[in-house]
């Protein structure tokens, strides 16, 4: 066991999450003395780390690469005193203070907690659509939508994401084929049927996505289609596939310990303040995607995660620490 999961030690500040949020608020947190402790948590480097170039995050003219994003974030958040560990959160109770946090095999105490744990786009689950992640796979339009400019590709899914996502790449490709598997949407009316007025934007419905080609080839070439009424198969020759079918925010634990919306985000007050029944909840506060289903950039998960971190300095010196 390594000292940053002593059960003796009471950490000032554990930080759930290493994504964009999670190491703004290590940044912060470490500058600030704190010696915070990162959970890297089930997908270390969140969602930045599965995109490819970034090119919309200020400060780096000719983009970066996601995981180069990442790295950078973490080596300086290191270089100030930052801990990491590869643990991720079982359980905790955070009735008791200092929270003790059940990280499975072993356990941290800690007097504040940041929730920076984000939330996990929805993919099919096909081994094909794994393979190429990265590679004309992508969960992201606003991320990934540039590198198929002139091409054919396809969103996946029937609600505002997918409206949203489909219209937004019509600037790139030239031609999105709109995949739902269902007949009805749940789209609300203005979307899809500004969707439906696009030019450059077609329906196929009742239609289910078999398999993602190309695997080979590591490029996505085209979509292996069923539809669900006909049995029908067919191929939809494609340069990328975008999924649209919502996003998870990973805050099942917590349920019933802070406010959670129905579908399970993290409610937050002025930004970061967690509560339980719309009271505050001392010492934890949440940033990123957790707490934000509107924004979901790189820049607002890192603008939230200095907010956080700075409340967590304002709280631990009005409780004397
Ligand atoms: P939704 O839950 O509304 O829609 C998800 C869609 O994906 C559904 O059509 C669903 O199909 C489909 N889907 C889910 N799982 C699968 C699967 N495994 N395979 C194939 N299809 C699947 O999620 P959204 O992300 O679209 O929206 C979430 C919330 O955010 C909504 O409240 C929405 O209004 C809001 N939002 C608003 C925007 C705006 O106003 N500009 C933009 C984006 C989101 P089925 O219908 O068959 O279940």
């Amino acid at each position: 066991m390594s000292e940053t999961t002593s059960t003796n030690e009471i950490r000032e500040t554990v930080i759930l999450g290493s994504g964009c949020a999670g190491l703004t608020a290590a940044i912060y947190a470490a500058r600030s003395n704190l010696k915070p402790l990162v959970l890297e948590g089930h997908e270390p480097g969140g969602q930045l780390s599965i995109t490819t170039l970034v090119e919309n995050f200020p400060g780096w003219p000719e983009g970066i690469q996601g995981p180069q994003l990442i790295e950078n974030m973490k080596l300086q958040a290191a270089r100030f005193g930052a801990d990491f560990a590869m643990n991720h959160l079982a359980s905790v109770d955070l009735s008791k203070h200092p929270f003790e946090l059940n990280l499975g095999q072993t356990s941290v105490r800690t007097r504040s907690l940041i929730i920076a744990s984000g939330a996990s786009a929805r993919w099919l689950g096909l081994p094909s659509e794994h393979a190429l992640i990265g590679h004309g796979v992508s969960s992201c339009a606003t991320c990934d939508g540039f590198f198929f400019s002139g091409k054919e590709i396809a969103v996946i899914g029937g609600g505002d994401s997918a409206m949203e996502e489909a219209i937004f790449l019509t600037r790139f490709a030239s031609k999105v084929t709109i995949i739902h598997r269902s007949a009805q949407f749940r789209a609300s009316r203005i979307m899809l049927e500004r969707a439906i007025a696009h030019p450059q934007i077609k329906f196929m419905t009742n239609t289910q996505v078999e398999e993602v080609l190309g695997v080979e080839e590591k490029e996505v070439r085209g979509l292996r289609l069923r539809n669900r009424v006909t049995n029908e198969h067919t191929v939809l020759p494609v340069s990328a596939m975008f999924l649209g079918i919502g996003h998870e925010p990973n805050a099942k634990m917590f349920h019933g310990q802070i406010d959670l919306d129905a579908d399970g985000y993290i409610l937050t007050a002025n930004n970061v303040f967690t509560t339980l029944n719309s009271v505050p909840v001392p010492g934890v506060f949440a940033c990123g995607d957790v707490q934000d289903r509107r924004y979901r950039q790189a820049i607002t998960a890192a603008g939230s995660g200095c907010m956080a971190a700075l409340e967590v300095e304002k709280y631990l010196e009005e409780h004397g620490h």
